[in-house]
């Protein structure tokens, strides 16, 4: 049975009695280092000396150190860098701070599951995973609320990690809504499959298929584009309220119909067979060393892939076709203006 932990569950005062580095300042950077401020915890957040963000942590209110004077003072270091530049970083300004007793946490397991980061013994390594984007972090807590979190420990040296871990999350206002206990390997693997296979590339890969196929037979692209991509916002909203069982009540028999004889020819057994050699790739590490080796090579394959993905039809006809529905875009505007950019 999964282990779920709400408010009553943590102990505030342990990362109280903690001073805490976030470092970064992005998406999930500003709303660590914000929610933690409020929850009454000592941060500090470390940055590049050149760094952008640090005019807008400081206008927040928070200290802002270089990444080694951060981690230097912290005895719990929260690394929010980008995935591919946290091994070098923590090498370089992070490591040679680490003392008996310090915590390091993650927001992802990434770097501990793939062995690009190996903390030294007598060091606590734990991770607090939202399931949103920073920006919700930040605005859940300003309104009350949290987003639901995935907690794990991966080094338990002081005995208390998991407890430091839950302590750390309640702060982040995650207990409000509910933290999952897992391991860094189940949130990793799970969550690349997800991104790689559902939420990211299978999702965005069916729009264009299903897009490009009424386009190549003829049909107007602003229809292909109402069908296939506008309106997944409404099913898919029925489905987070009321699951998959829920939006079928409320299509139409014929919709319903038509999904429940269709969709396994859509996701037919060679389509499952790839998602578990997608699954095997994530597992085996060879997702992670391509990912690493491509990042290094500065990212030649990213970026063709990227300009081919913006330069698709359905990009443009979409700008225009949501440059007359306002309403479409307000709920990003208010994203924009509550992270200040
Ligand atoms: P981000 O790209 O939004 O922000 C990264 C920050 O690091 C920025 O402030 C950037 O200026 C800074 N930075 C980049 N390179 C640096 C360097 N070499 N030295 C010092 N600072 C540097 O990243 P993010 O999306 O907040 O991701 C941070 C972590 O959180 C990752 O482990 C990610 O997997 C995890 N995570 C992200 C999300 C999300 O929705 N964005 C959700 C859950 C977990
Ligand atoms: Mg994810």
């Amino acid at each position: 049975m999964a282990k779920l932990y709400y408010e009553n569950d943590a102990n505030p005062s342990l990362v109280r009695s903690r001073k805490v580095a976030v470092i970064g300042y992005g998406s999930q950077g500003h709303a660590h280092a914000l929610n933690l401020h409020d929850s009454g915890i000592d941060v500090r957040v470390g940055l590049r000396p050149e760094s952008s963000s640090r005019a807008k942590a400081e206008a927040a209110g928070l200290r802002v150190a270089g990444v080694a004077e951060a981690a230097a003072e912290a005895d719990l270091i929260m690394i929010l860098l980008p995935d591919t530049e946290q091994a070098a970083v923590y090498q370089a300004e992070i490591a040679p701070h680490l003392a008996k007793g310090d915590a390091v946490f993650f927001a992802h397991g990434f770097n501990i599951r793939f062995g690009l980061i190996t903390p030294p013994p007598g060091v606590d390594v734990a991770m607090v995973a939202p399931k949103g984007p920073g920006h919700l972090v930040r605005r859940t807590y300003t309104e009350g609320g949290g987003v639901p979190s995935l907690i794990a420990v991966s080094a338990d040296a002081s005995g208390q990690a998991m407890a430091l871990a839950l302590s750390y999350a309640d702060a982040l206002g995650a207990t409000r809504a509910g933290v999952l206990e897992t391991t860094f390997a189940e949130e990793t693997e799970t969550d690349l499959f997800g991104e790689q296979v559902v939420l990211c590339g299978g999702l965005t890969a069916l729009v264009m298929a299903g897009f490009e196929t009424l386009v190549e037979a003829g049909y107007q692209p602003e229809s292909a584009y109402f069908e296939c991509l506008h309106e997944l916002k409404l099913i898919v909203d029925l489905m987070y309220e009321q699951g998959i069982a829920g939006m079928r009540f409320s299509v139409s028999d014929t919709a319903e119909y038509g999904d429940l004889t269709r969709g396994p020819r859509i996701i037919d057994d060679r389509v499952r067979a790839e998602m578990r050699r997608i699954l095997e790739e994530i597992k085996d590490g060879s997702f992670a060393t391509e990912w690493v080796a491509e990042d290094r090579a500065g990212r030649p394959r990213f970026n063709e892939l990227r300009a081919a993905g913006r330069s698709h039809p359905i990009e443009s006809v979409g700008a225009e076709l949501r440059s007359m529905m306002p309403f479409v875009t307000a709920g990003r505007q208010r994203l924009e203006d509550i992270s200040g950019g």
